[in-house]
């Protein structure tokens, strides 16, 4: 690579036989790709990335994380800073042998993109609801939601302070229980557009390589070593820029 200095460098998640001619398909990484420019709703109205939405992407990361360890039982996983968001990387066995098909719903299931069947929050629905409380508290109120009209989202936002010690019920009462479901409906749509889930389904993608520089940004991909302190400003800026300053 140094001979040739490509431009980009890129790793397939998927395991050959026969690598060379990617033939005789093994097995497949799990991925999750979240671009902080993609996500739906996002604090800042900022034009590419920046500090804020890397951190609201990070966390919301941390989140999936946590619902692929505790929910699907996941513990082979790595985040990684791809350079204008970031890659959750699963490698274990059972789940690397899986379809497109399964993944796609495993994809529905830990961004909360299915309305759940009953209200107790337990399993499923503690996971969906943790997600739309996410999104309710980072509504801004500019961000344009089909189903959501202005009304709606200015009600939604007023209200949301129940949210904060999960009084659904008080929210809902608030909202009144048609607009609740269509607001529900609305989020379940949002979830899904957090990740990028035509990557999560595919079985020969290929992903930007951990230590190469994402050219257009000009900052490095790597690995989050540890998601709580990560700060891609320090750990992913080329050594080069940093030596001119
Ligand atoms: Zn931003």
């Amino acid at each position: 690579m140094k001979y040739k200095s490509p431009f980009a460098a890129y790793i397939s998640v998927a395991f050959y036989n026969n690598p060379r001619r990617r033939e005789d398909w093994l097995k497949s990484e799990f991925v999750f790709d979240v671009d902080a420019k993609d996500m739906p709703i996002r604090s800042c109205n900022c034009e590419n990335v920046c500090k804020t939405c890397l951190n609201e992407a990070l966390e919301f990361v941390q989140e999936l994380v946590d619902s692929l360890n505790d929910d699907l039982g996941l513990s082979n996983i790595h985040i990684v800073y791809s350079g204008r968001g970031y890659h959750i990387r699963i490698l274990d066995k059972d789940i690397m042998e899986t379809s497109s098909e399964l993944r796609g719903e495993l994809v529905k299931y830990v961004t909360g993109a299915n309305i759940p069947k009953n209200s107790i929050s337990l399993g499923y629905t503690n996971l969906f609801n943790k997600r739309v409380k996410r999104n309710i508290l980072h509504l801004t109120g500019h961000e344009k939601i089909e189903g959501i009209n202005p009304k709606l989202m200015k009600d939604t936002i007023k209200n949301s302070y129940f949210l904060n010690d999960n009084q659904w019920g008080s929210f809902q009462g608030r909202i009144g229980p048609i607009r609740y479901k269509n607001l529900l409906n609305a989020m379940a749509r949002v979830n899904l557009t957090a990740v990028d889930a035509k990557v999560s389904i595919d079985l020969k993608r290929i992903l930007r390589l951990p230590s190469s520089l994402h050219s257009k940004v000009s900052m490095k991909c790597v690995e989050v070593k540890n998601p709580e302190t990560f700060d891609p400003f320090k750990e992913a800026v080329p050594k080069f820029i940093n030596e001119r300053k």
